[in-house]
């Protein structure tokens, strides 16, 4: 038997390698189409659908018979959706009656662990995988910066002329065109100046010669064009598709980022693209284009193999790096990822060598000959060639010399590589607008590869292609069966931070404009809690066979326009915080428009779902059943009936206990249960000013797995919520409070010694083994260069080390204490400053809550780094995550700039020593450091100047004022570190947190009017999900009946061989308190 703590440890360690479990609903149109849909078969066809779908399930059981107590839970509960469906009538949901406690009732259904429970990867039990290990190649490179000649930063290329003799060079040419959906101007615009054209084009220019070719990659752009065109159109662009001259790469709905992106959005823009393509054009793509996004994830190579694709293709890698893999004959690899022991994950890649992806930098390595075959430039065009040699029409006269020049850098080219296939694009951004552009390109390199192709003596077999008929050539040479070429290798690991010449790192943009990076979550987690609910409640509506008027079309238009505004953010220039100012307005708007759209969609489906009886329901825009609980102080509760319901929805698969505050006119309120058992309930001040208050509410709320909850708010002159009481500091200067309702402290002795780092958590204690440590938050500004490139939007180029906080005023500090929880306040000139206690068993009484409201509207050239200082003895290692999906080791390193050793954090990053691990889980994507032994930094705002070069054409100074939220965990390790390992996950705990701070519950107030009504609560499963099983999301598709159950099981599978998972584990239900 293997002891429970090496359960937990290998259940800890597997989490985050997700079980991704997505379960697609159907919603064909007969079924959305409530009025015309015969009653009495909704029955047999709700039957039939949850038929096949325990149906599919059963089949993926046998499947994955190693995995069988995972996947019996995960079928338990959505058999028990089924049940809890049918049996929707009075008793259905009953909080009581269902194995969920009531609060308080019964003590919460939480087996007791052992405090071992909480460590975690306390062993490794899987090896990285073989091959090349980004990290050690770091550790290999001097990262020098010679001057490589023509090839800048490369070295010469040289090869024999008879090298080709046996076997000819093959080179695909293949003609692309780069379209930002918004950068300089706005997506609608640069389709409407640029990309319809470019388009409309294509389909007349690759109809009248059927050996050129085209990709396109964007589909957000292609959809858009798709509306606009006649049926003829479309079906010319269908032959030009099965006839291979256009071919779909990616097929994403935008080339996103892969640094700020979480991999909930990746999967959303990746799955509107591709079932938009197999709706429209009946096509699956096969590779990956990614050319512009500034480095590159494992994340995304591992969506896209999941995603059927075969090849991708990256640009943006450190020059260093491009430099040694071409010395390696490493560009062409399998990329795998950290934690496959095995080959599953690998995907085929292609890194292009060179500096950019436009025509100079994609023939060879020489770019002022390559510019002379960029035939948009020939002379009398608005583009040249920097280099100033021009390019040439190509006539009988010129076509053999110009045919020597090309050759010679398409040779110099193949010899970085292990085959004799060479691929070189022909493309820039929005290229191919117009149809004379299409001749001069296509006409004079058919004139070059005719020529090629009719002397022998070249041993060449020039062409244009698609990137897939690349790969299909590179595979024949150097992987299918039979192949008699070289062998590719394996390489592991990422590619930040991206630098493009000499100290110029990419580092800034994982921070810039963080008011829209923590925009873009918010709505990310009320997509998903918006998708979910919406799926529940089709299920429930169709089960129901109940006429009504529930508004599933409307919905789902708005639910598809949210997946769309969110998949568009995703692209390299919007979540990046790299496009204009006007075109963030433009990103800005659409996410705000969605994330109110799809409170629209939660309180609808709550209506429905929450209803007794539901005959009762009607569809009201005009006069709203339920409202969304808002904490913005226009939203109160106030108390003009005896009580007030509040519909609690929590979006997470576990049964959660968290605290939900609203803003209440009166402090005097108590909060009880459905069964009219009190609650937990705080009053507290809400500080208009730092010292001027109004009142808000916090209770304790719990709430089932995926459900519903019901509490009620009423007046109560005593015995109702207690009230927060107050200590204010200041170390200088008069104080006055002006606040009714709670006892305020004003200590006449201020002599505290009080500075940034805040004394009431400079001890952060783990209970346990009653052991200490010391954890300071501080604040300090960068500036940025003297140099003549300076930081921008892209770029971090600092003035060196960044200079402590020091405010000008001394700030006020204002302790809440509090039965729900307490907090510390201290408030700057840029930066409000809370750290927040939940006394709350479970998950949430784990983690100290950060909330960091920056505004430095006022300053120049300045960026604003919080920095946590412990005595955790790091060294030089720490680990952030990789788009919320896994966790990449970092090594600082002294001989790299300060600005390489910034790294993307989308969810967390942590520090650890033997026996600590000091984790930071974040609910925004921005840029970390640990530049010293114990140290960890997270930049949170950027105002900038100046341009940096990179095309934007502009500073940063739309600053706005902007909250970010964090939670820090502290947490006990028992691990001797050998050797860095290239390995390392999140805690379990870690890993509910951050599902947490992401995904908060999501209060409704009940209608005064609609009071009368009565509703129950809804439980949909039979219990939460195993911890370390995600649900992703429940996606209603459109169209067919399609039920995947995506399962990330690489860990499970693996671990099988080891243990089995226990009873007691598979119940857990992750609320414990002996960790911190
Ligand atoms: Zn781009």
């Amino acid at each position: 038997m293997i002891r429970l703590n090496r359960q937990v440890t290998v259940f800890g360690s597997a989490i985050f390698c997700v079980v991704v479990f997505s379960l697609y609903l159907m919603l064909d149109h007969l079924q959305l189409d409530h009025t015309k849909s015969p009653n009495n078969g909704g029955d047999r066809l709700q039957n039939g659908q949850l038929s096949i779908l325990q149906g599919k399930i059963d089949r993926l059981e046998r499947l994955l018979a190693e995995n069988n107590e995972i996947i019996s839970n995960i079928r338990d509960s959505v058999i028990n959706l089924k049940e809890s469906v049918k049996d929707g009538g009075p008793d259905g949901g009953n909080m009581s009656q269902g194995p969920y406690p009531e609060l308080l009732a019964s003590p919460p259904l939480v087996l007791p662990i052992d405090s071992q429970d909480c460590q975690f990867a306390a062993r490794e039990f899987s090896k990285p995988a073989d091959g090349v290990q980004l990290l050690d190649v770091y550790d290999l490179l001097t990262f020098d910066n010679p001057d490589g000649g023509v090839w800048k930063q490369g070295f010469d290329i040289t090869y024999q002329e008879n090298e080709w003799d046996s076997e000819p060079l093959q080179v695909f040419v293949v003609p692309h065109s780069h379209n930002d959906p918004g950068w300089l101007k706005t997506f609608d615009d640069y389709y409407r100046d640029q990309t319809q054209h470019i388009l409309n084009n294509m389909v007349v220019k690759l109809h009248e010669n059927s050996r050129w070719k085209m990709i396109w990659s964007e589909i957000s752009y292609f959809s858009k064009w798709w509306d606009n065109i006649d049926d003829q159109k479309r079906d010319a662009v269908k032959s030009l598709v099965e006839r291979g001259q256009l071919e779909i790469t990616t097929g994403g709905w935008v080339m996103p980022d892969e640094a700020n992106s979480h991999y909930f959005a990746l999967i959303d823009q990746l799955l509107e693209g591709h079932q938009w393509l197999e709706r429209n054009l009946g096509v699956k793509p096969q590779t990956g284009w990614a050319v512009d996004p500034f480095g590159h994830s494992p994340t995304n190579a591992y969506l896209l193999k999941q995603a059927g694709l075969a090849n991708m293709l990256i640009q943006r890698v450190h020059y260093s790096i491009k430099k040694h893999f071409s010395s390696q004959k490493t560009l062409e690899f399998f990329w795998r990822q950290n934690w496959d022991p095995a080959s599953s994950t690998d995907i085929l890649c292609h890194m292009m060598p060179f500096y950019s992806y436009d025509v100079p930098h994609t023939c060879g390595p020489d770019p002022k000959i390559c510019c002379q075959f960029d035939f948009k430039r020939l002379p009398g065009g608005r583009v040249s060639c920097p280099w100033r040699v021009p390019p040439q029409p190509i006539t009988d006269g010129n076509v053999q010399q110009r045919v020597q020049m090309l050759l010679d850098q398409y040779r110099k080219k193949s010899k970085l590589f292990r085959t004799k296939v060479v691929m070189v694009p022909l493309g820039d951004d929005f290229r191919y607008t117009e149809a004379l552009e299409w001749d001069q390109q296509f006409q004079n390199y058919q004139k070059l590869f005719d020529y090629m192709n009719s002397h022998p003596e070249l041993h060449v077999k020039a062409q244009f292609g698609t990137i897939t008929d690349y790969f299909n050539a590179l595979r024949k040479s150097a992987i299918d069966p039979g192949h008699t070429g070289p062998s590719l290798p394996v390489v592991s690991g990422d590619f930040f931070t991206y630098a493009d010449r000499d100290d110029h790192y990419w580092s800034g943009y994982f921070t810039s404009r963080p008011f829209y990076k923590r925009m873009d979550r918010v709505l990310e987690s009320h997509l998903r809690a918006a998708e979910i609910i919406y799926s529940l409640t089709l299920a429930n509506i169709r089960r129901s066979g109940k006429r009504n008027d529930f508004p599933a079309v409307e919905n789902y238009r708005l639910l598809t326009e949210a997946r769309r505004n969110l998949g568009l953010f995703q692209h390299h220039d919007a979540i990046t915080g790299t496009g204009k100012d006007l075109v963030v307005i433009d990103y800005g708007t659409r996410l705000f428009h969605s994330i109110l759209n799809l409170k629209q969609v939660i309180v609808n489906s709550a209506h429905w779902l929450v209803l007794k009886d539901k005959s009762a329901y009607s569809h009201n825009p005009s006069k709203a059943f339920l409202q969304m609980v808002s904490k913005k102080k226009h939203w109160r509760f106030n108390f003009s009936v005896e009580t007030r319901s509040v519909v609690i929805y929590n979006p997470t698969e576990q049964d959660r206990t968290s605290v939900v505050t609203v803003y209440v006119n009166t402090p005097h309120v108590r909060v009880v249960t459905d069964h009219g058992h009190p609650v937990p309930a705080q009053v507290s001040a809400v500080w208009d000013e730092p010292t001027t208050a109004s009142t808000e509410l916090s209770f304790i709320a719990q709430v089932p797995a995926l459900g519903l909850g019901m509490y009620q708010l009423g007046k109560a002159a005593s015995g109702g919520a207690e009230t927060a009481e107050y200590v204010f500091f200041r170390k200088s200067g008069e104080l006055s409070v002006n606040v009714k309702h709670f006892t305020v402290n004003i200590p006449q002795d201020a002599s505290t010694p009080l500075s940034i780092h805040n004394p009431h958590l400079q001890r952060l204690k783990l209970k346990e083994d009653g052991s200490e440590h010391q954890i300071k938050v501080e604040f300090a500004w960068y500036g940025t260069t003297s140099n003549r490139d300076k930081s921008g939007a892209y770029l971090f180029l600092p003035d060196g080390e960044a200079k402590m906080y020091s405010p000008a005023q001394p700030p006020v500090i204002r302790v809440t204490k509090g039965s729900v929880f307490s907090e510390i306040t201290t408030t700057f000139d840029h930066v409000t400053h809370t750290l927040r206690l939940y006394n709350v068993q479970g998950v949430e009484g784990q983690a100290v809550e950060i909330c960091n409201s920056v505004d430095i509207r006022g300053e120049f050239n300045r960026e604003i780094t919080m920095r946590l200082t412990s005595d955790v003895d790091s060294k030089d290692r720490f680990f952030t995550d990789l788009n919320g999906f896994q966790i990449q080791p970092r090594r600082t390193m002294a001989k790299l700039p300060l600005q390489a050793n910034f790294y993307p954090m989308t969810s967390m990053a942590y520090l650890q020593d033997p026996g600590t691990r000091l984790t930071l889980l974040t609910a925004q994507s921005l840029g970390s450091a640990s530049l010293k032994s114990g140290q960890l930094e997270v930049i949170m705002d950027r105002r900038l100047n100046q341009d940096d070069n990179r095309g934007m054409g502009q500073g940063v100074l739309d600053n706005k004022v902007t909250a970010s939220s964090f939670r820090l965990l502290l947490e006990k390790r028992a691990k001797t570190d050998g050797k860095p390992s290239a390995l390392s996950y999140p805690s379990l705990l870690s890993h509910v947190s951050s599902l947490y701070l992401n995904h908060p519950l999501i209060p409704m107030a009940v209608s005064t009017e609609a009071e009368s009504l009565s509703l129950s609560p809804l439980s949909p499963l039979a219990s939460s999900l195993p911890c370390d099983v995600h649900l992703v999301n429940l996606r209603t598709i459109q169209s067919k009946v399609k039920i995947f159950v995506f399962l990330h099981n690489t860990f499970f599978s693996f671990l099988s061989v080891e243990h089995k998972f226990s009873k007691v584990m598979t119940a857990l239900l992750c609320s414990h308190s002996h960790c911190l």
